[in-house]
């Protein structure tokens, strides 16, 4: 990678990054990928956790939804990048995070970024699990940029040993009993209300990041912009009287507000279907 793309990413503090052969990822959705022939990727990771968020509400919550949704902070990055990149590169550009014709977590492990834990998440040396994966797709080609990157669970068992429903496997998550992505469903059976008003889930559940070793000798994010509009305590009253633009900042609300309004009711214990 050339010095004035490496600057232009420490400028917008973006300091774990690394750049792949496009032939050598693997393609998820053939349907977003550009019509241009794409040559190279670049991934980027940015860290979400500050240190400077103190949750005061007793809710299992993950930190990505009590903070500024990444797909807004994205949007914004990318809009500063993809000029630049495309000047540099001599080429086109598109920027993706999260709904990506690549499987961007893989595909950050091959730069070296990482490794991907038992818990299913990429676990950066430096960042720990706190962070989310961004991609730009280059039709030019670029000079790869891969670290070395050796860690892995060994041994360790705790996020396996922590997890309120033992939704991790031996060798990967099972959605269907993952708290976060039961709280994220539209119509919910009674046993997920059970399990969210047991677990006092919300959205989202950081238990498995928590305990991890990586993340206990993390380093803090220097992106600051993510604490912006930080929750540290939540309620039903709150979402009711969000305007539309606050309620959109966060990752929440891809969903109607009557979903995390009900998760609210029933990990306080005051929704019918448990009492
Ligand atoms: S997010 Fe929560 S429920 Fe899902 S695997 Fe991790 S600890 Fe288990
Ligand atoms: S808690 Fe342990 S097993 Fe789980 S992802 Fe972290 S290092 Fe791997």
């Amino acid at each position: 990678m050339c010095m004035t793309m490496k600057e232009l990413l420490k400028n917008n503090k973006i300091y774990e990054y690394g750049i792949v052969d496009f032939e050598k990822l693997t393609v998820i959705n053939r349907r977003l990928l550009p019509k241009e022939q794409i040559r190279s990727v670049l991934f980027v990771l940015m860290p979400y956790k500050t240190g400077n968020v103190f949750p005061t509400d007793g809710y299992n919550m993950g930190l990505f939804a009590r903070i500024t949704d990444y797909h807004l902070y994205f949007s914004r990055l990318s809009e500063k990048l993809l000029p630049r990149l495309e000047e540099i590169s001599g080429g086109k550009v598109f920027a993706f995070a999260d709904h990506s014709p690549i499987f961007e977590k893989e595909g950050a492990a091959k730069c070296g970024l990482g490794f991907i834990g038992k818990n299913s998440l990429l676990i950066n040396p430096t960042y720990g699990s706190f962070v989310f994966i961004g991609c730009f797709l280059f039709t030019k080609r670029i000079e790869e940029e891969i670290r070395n990157c050796d860690l892995n669970c060994g041994d360790c068992n705790a996020c396996t040993k922590a997890c309120p429903n033992n939704a991790i496997g031996d060798d990967k998550i099972d959605t269907k009993l993952c708290l976060s992505a039961i709280s994220q469903k539209k119509n919910k059976a009674i046993e997920d209300k059970i399990i969210l008003a047991k677990t006092k889930t919300v959205w989202g559940c950081d238990i498995c990041q928590n305990v991890c070793p990586y993340n206990k000798q993390a380093v803090s994010s220097p992106l600051l912009d993510f604490d912006e509009d930080a929750i540290e305590n939540i309620s039903a009253e709150m979402i009711s009287t969000m305007g539309e633009n606050e309620y959109k900042k966060y990752a929440f609300s891809y969903r109607e507000k009557n979903v995390i309004s009900e998760n609210l009711l029933t990990a306080k214990g005051k929704c019918d279907i448990i009492k």
